[in-house]
């Protein structure tokens, strides 16, 4: 079996609107650029958006591949980029982060401000003896000075590797470890759910045996709740970091200098220590930024509601935003603390323009009903933007109805911690939308779809979603195992005879009649029914497209006659809470998959339940389900948002 089958039709089609499409920053000669010369393309790019103290000469190295050298012999400092050159610049006024605390207090950092906070925590972090090349564990809540810790480890030509603060003390050991980190930087505790959440003890937990290398823990007040304290090791923030000195010389370093290592979400198994380096990570992030999201820094509001523990909150809130000298909103706690509309609430106070989350959370507000968002004014919003998994068309299309006032357009954008920037996605100012699917790689990008034996589907097919040239943002390996960075990204199409390896995702996608792509889901997730190879999104939006749906999960299960039956997982909105019994529901929402996509699609079970399982960062995780479906015990729920959740659905299907 080559392909996958593909059988959603979905054909609703959003024109960019002319007054949009007048004030686009990427018009078509973006694309004509990338398409006449890929790497005169980068090569003006970075030069135009990046400031460098000794330029390249060569864009690309790609003798040894699968190990990319970009930029090589240009130098930069990362920070500089991202702070003292818009202060140079004059725009040293402009707001850089209003920071929303989730008990509702609130910062407002202005360029110069924050330039000079970094160079403050820069000479702190060197008098405690980090320099070029040390790794750095920054484990803090979304506050300013998670924002800070990055870019003065960047300043230092140090590498960080941010941990999600609500990661446990033996995950962060592990990557602790890991890395043979020298310092940590964390907070007391952070706010999440109406309640300070602590961190400090999770460091002490992981520190505990006194073994590792760690040498100095540095702690931010900010909630407040009572530390234990390891004289000589422990530093408070407000001592050290805001007594320095506020003047700091960037050092310029090579392009390829590592920048961080950050471990992917864990969705499908053993998370990976991904490395990005400069010069291409900066060129990218700062391009895709500028240009998916329509960025006017003057008067644009930017809104990426993703933690910096994730790659997004690495490239679309600290990078990619600042490298352009943007003013964003960043927020420390829950969607929904202290009420069901906080973000929206968030969106009228700062009259944010774009907003760029996950279909997870727009899943969850449609759970919760469109009365929420109505009570505020979001007609400030102008462009939307999606990242993180497949999202459904009825999910997009009440993304743009509801938050987006039927008007905005919305970006999907795919992309990895791997790739490190943006790789596919509608331009707002130039592409027809379509809802599901992510449609075009960018210019610069060279992405394909191929059947199992490498070559290319046909338009109308499905298959591997594959990159098959080497990008700028792309990762460099995965920290200290060069072999399962080449097993595992390039060794599915390695090339040959002179030919170059191409990058495999670990994606499923299709190519409609246009040519665009529609992302089908993981791979591993795909289900072979009676021969017939279905993926998991495509069944996933049929369901979703039922009014009673909020969410639902998919996966195959073993079964005696055709090899691999379907079993959903289904939420139904709280207003349509009462309308069936759970087996009424079951029976409609078959028909419903059946007579959307076809009876092959149709559900074996569909099980009515109140959770999903969900990564940290809120993906699904499907092989937890598989297990149910089969009647294993359940695997590793480690990386999950909320280790109950397993429990709650077994308790409810017995
Ligand atoms: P792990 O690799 O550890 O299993 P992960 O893949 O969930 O975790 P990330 O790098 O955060 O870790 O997520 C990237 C994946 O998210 C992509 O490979 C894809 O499956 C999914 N994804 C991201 N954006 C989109 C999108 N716009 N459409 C469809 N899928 C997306
Ligand atoms: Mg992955």
């Amino acid at each position: 079996m080559n392909s996958i089958d593909s059988l959603l039709h979905e054909t609703r089609r959003f024109p960019p609107a002319p007054a949009f499409v007048e004030n686009a920053v990427a018009g078509p000669e973006l694309a004509e650029a990338a398409a006449a010369d890929r790497l005169a393309f980068w090569g003006d790019q970075s030069r135009q958006l990046l400031s460098w103290s000794t330029p390249f000469t060569q864009t690309l190295d790609w003798s040894e591949a699968p190990f990319a050298k970009w930029f090589a012999d240009g130098r930069l400092n990362v920070a500089y980029n991202c702070l003292d050159r818009h202060v140079e610049a004059g725009n040293g006024d402009r707001i850089a982060l209003h920071w929303e605390g989730e008990p509702g207090d609130s910062r407002s950092i202005t360029y110069e401000e924050l330039t000079a906070d970094v160079k403050r925590a820069a000479n702190t972090f060197a008098e405690l003896g980090v320099g070029h090349g040390d790794r750095v564990a920054i484990y803090l809540p979304m506050i300013p000075e998670a924002v800070v810790a990055m870019l003065a480890v960047a300043r230092l030509g140090a590498i960080h590797s941010v941990v999600f603060g609500g990661f446990s003390a033996d995950s962060l050991r592990a990557r602790i470890d890991d890395a043979e980190a020298k310092l940590v930087i964390t907070a007391d505790g952070g706010w999440r759910k109406g309640k300070v959440f602590p961190l400090k003890n999770a460091v002490d937990a992981a520190l505990a045996d006194g073994a590792s290398t760690v040498e100095h823990v540095l702690v931010v007040r900010r909630g407040e709740n009572t530390v234990e304290w390891t004289e000589g090791r422990d530093l408070w923030w407000h001592d050290t970091v805001e007594e320095a000195s506020d003047e700091h010389d960037a050092e310029a370093f090579e392009a390829e200098n590592p920048l961080f290592i950050l471990y992917t979400s864990g969705t499908t198994g053993k998370p990976k220590g991904i490395l990005h380096t400069s010069g291409g990570y900066l060129t990218q992030a700062a391009y895709t930024h500028k240009n998916v999201f329509d960025l006017h820094p003057e008067t644009d509001v930017y809104w990426c509601t993703a933690d910096v523990g994730w790659i997004t909150g690495h490239s679309y809130v600290v990078y990619g935003p600042l490298a352009n000298g943007a003013t964003q909103v960043i927020y420390e706690g829950t969607p929904d603390t202290p009420h069901p509309a906080r973000w929206w609430e968030v969106v009228e106070k700062y009259k944010v323009s774009i907003f760029y989350s996950a279909p997870t959370a727009i899943r969850s507000f449609m759970k919760i009903g469109r009365q929420e968002p109505q009570k505020y004014d979001l007609s400030s919003i102008r462009l939307l933007g999606s990242v993180g998994e497949p999202i459904n068309p009825e999910a997009w299309i009440w993304y743009r109805d509801i938050i987006g006032a039927g008007a905005a357009p919305i970006v999907d954008t795919w992309w990895q911690t791997e790739t490190g920037g943006i790789m596919i996605s509608a331009l707002p100012g130039l592409t027809t939308l379509k809802p599901g699917s992510a449609q075009v790689p960018l210019p610069g990008i060279s992405v394909d779809v191929l059947s199992e034996d490498g070559t290319p589907v046909g338009n109308g097919e499905g298959g591997l979603l594959v990159v098959t040239e080497p990008w700028p943002s792309m990762l460099r390996g995965i920290w200290g195992d060069p072999e399962r960075f080449v097993e595992t990204y390039w060794s599915k199409f390695p090339g040959g005879d002179g030919e170059p390896p191409r990058y495999f995702a670990g994606d499923g996608a299709r190519k409609d009649e246009d040519g665009d792509i529609w992302l089908l889901g993981r791979v591993d997730d795909v289900m072979n029914v009676s021969g017939h190879r279905l993926s998991t999104a495509e069944i996933e939006s049929a369901l979703v497209s039922h009014p009673w749906v909020a969410e639902s999960a998919v996966v195959g299960a073993n079964d005696e006659t055709t090899g691999q039956a379907v079993v959903a997982f289904v939420i139904v909105k709280a207003s349509q809470a009462d309308v069936a019994t759970a087996a009424e529901a079951a029976d409609v929402l078959r028909a419903h998959v059946a007579q959307q996509i076809g009876a092959i699609a149709r559900p074996r079970q569909v099980f009515i339940v109140t959770e999903l399982p969900k990564t940290r960062s809120g993906k699904i995780m499907r092989r937890l389900l598989r297990d149910v479906a089969e009647g294993r015990e359940i695997g590793d729920t480690t990386t999950l948002a909320d280790t109950n959740v397993m429990q709650i659905i077994t308790d409810k299907l017995k």
